[in-house]
């Protein structure tokens, strides 16, 4: 086999476009995936009349190159997210028909700071030790000049980028996070930018396509990691009784993950440090299934924005040409752990009420509410994904992609283009394969015979 054998962990879009990498290059992959399906972080519910939710990641846009190209390659299609009608906005409660005043300024003050900063070397950005102690929020609280501007571009940003609070997000990973998305208009625009297009069947069919297309046999599920070995000969990777040998492998995991797994020798210092320091995101993502999207009557765009209240934002998820409407609400950071503390009547209700203070008595009563808990699932604890904490870029940062001998790491977290993002996933994928194939190659021999 040219290349050797390299095992993958995780069969996330990461997992899968390394291993799908390496067998292109001639080199034998083995995927172990934990769950009984592939994807990851996305999922899609088929709906009783046809159509499905996208439970996890649902949108691409442009500069996604990887992610379109995938689509075509595996013979799926976009339509565009819809585009009609008014955004709603609710400003301290109050209904506004314009974003605050300000809220231009500080996007393109932060765009500016973002441009100074590498996305492959965050922690070498001149005043990254600053930025890297400042926490978004205070530097909100110090800039923007008022108090509801504030708060509102702080859930915005800390929250619909990075579903966390203001507070737990350091101005470097912020600045970070924008320049690798291409900056706040890319990141924040539905057409034109990452949210303006959806994949017929949702990403998680994309995924399932990806799967077939790898050599047979070359995927195992329900197949948890536990304990990676190296040594001079090679890697031993355990799941649960099945033990499988290689050449090198690659961890495709958020690195919250991936610091669960058992190392042999131990991980460096600094490698696990950074385990400790990057914890994932909070997200509640809930879809509200109308029998007609009855916002759009009054020309609403079922998009909506508020500063108040346990949602932060909602979009129309509406199929085309399929009856009922869905809105979908997303509740980010301290909110999202609110609302999960909350035994399951009173979480609906305040969802519901959140919904009716944005779009009136028609969206008291879906005739179903559909969340799924992200952070309580043992195979991703979290979303959109793990984010370092103020203090840890400039000391940890260097460890992100660094490999421990023949140890690579994978994962959307990890790449320097759209980190955080499905297209993240498959380019940082794409890079792990590459990276372990060179450092195979680079062994005078290959001493791992099989
Ligand atoms: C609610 C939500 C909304 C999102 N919205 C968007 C969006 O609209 N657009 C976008 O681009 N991105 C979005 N994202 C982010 C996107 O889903 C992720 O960036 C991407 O899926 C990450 O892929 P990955 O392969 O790096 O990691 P994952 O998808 O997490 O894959 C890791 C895989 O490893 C497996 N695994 C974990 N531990 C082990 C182990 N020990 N052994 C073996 N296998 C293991 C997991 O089961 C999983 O399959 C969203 C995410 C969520 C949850």
């Amino acid at each position: 086999m040219r290349g050797g054998r390299v095992i993958v962990v995780g069969a996330g879009f990461s997992g899968l476009a390394c291993a799908l990498a390496l067998a292109e290059a001639g080199a034998d992959p083995l995927v172990l995936e934990a769950r009984d399906r592939v994807g990851g972080r996305t999922l899609s519910r088929r709906l009783p009349g046809g159509g499905w939710l996208d439970l996890g990641a649902q949108w691409i846009g442009p500069t996604q190159d990887r992610m379109y190209a995938l689509v075509a390659a595996y013979g799926l299609e976009t339509f565009p997210s819809p585009a009609h009608g008014a955004p709603t906005r609710l400003l301290d409660g109050r209904p506004a028909s314009e974003e605050p005043a300000g809220l231009a300024g500080l996007l393109g003050t932060l765009d500016e700071l973002a441009a100074g900063v590498d996305p492959a070397a965050p922690w070498r950005a001149a005043g990254a030790a600053e930025w890297d102690r400042t926490t978004l929020g205070g530097w909100l609280d110090a800039t923007a000049g008022d108090r509801v501007v504030a708060r509102y571009a702080g859930r915005l940003l800390a929250g619909g980028l990075l579903a966390a609070s203001p507070d737990e997000v350091s101005m470097l990973q912020m600045l970070f996070y924008l320049r690798s998305g291409g900056g706040a208009g890319s990141l924040l625009g539905m057409a034109g930018g990452a949210q303006q297009d959806r994949i017929v069947g949702g990403p998680a069919a994309l995924a399932r396509r990806m799967a077939d297309a790898l050599p047979p046999g070359r995927l195992r599920l329900g197949a948890p990691v536990d304990a990676i070995a190296q040594d001079a000969c090679g890697v031993r990777v355990r799941a649960g009784d099945e033990v499988h040998a290689g050449d090198a492998v690659v961890v495709a995991l958020a690195p919250a993950l991936a610091g669960r797994i058992r190392y042999d020798p131990p991980l460096p210092a600094l490698r696990d440090g950074l385990t400790q320091r990057m914890p994932m995101g909070a997200a509640l993502k809930v879809h509200a299934r109308y029998p007609a999207p009855f916002w759009r009557a009054d020309g609403r765009s079922g998009v909506a924005t508020t500063d108040t209240g346990p949602l932060t934002e909602t979009v129309d998820n509406s199929l085309p040409g399929l009856p009922g409407g869905v809105l979908t609400g997303f509740s980010y950071g301290a909110q999202a752990r609110a609302l999960r503390r909350l035994p399951d009547a009173a979480r609906r209700a305040a969802l519901c009420d959140a919904l009716v203070a944005l779009f009136g008595p028609a969206a008291a009563e879906p005739e179903e509410l559909v969340e799924y808990d992200w952070s309580a699932d043992p195979w991703t604890r979290g979303c959109f994904c793990g984010l370092l904490t103020p203090g840890s870029w400039c000391d940890y940062g260097p460890e992100l992609r660094a490999p421990v001998g023949r140890v690579h790491w994978a994962g959307t977290e990890t790449a320097t283009r759209w980190s955080g993002y499905l297209e993240g996933a498959v380019t940082a994928g794409e890079r792990a394969a590459a990276e372990a194939l060179g450092g195979i190659k680079s062994q005078e021999n290959l001493r791992y015979v099989y």
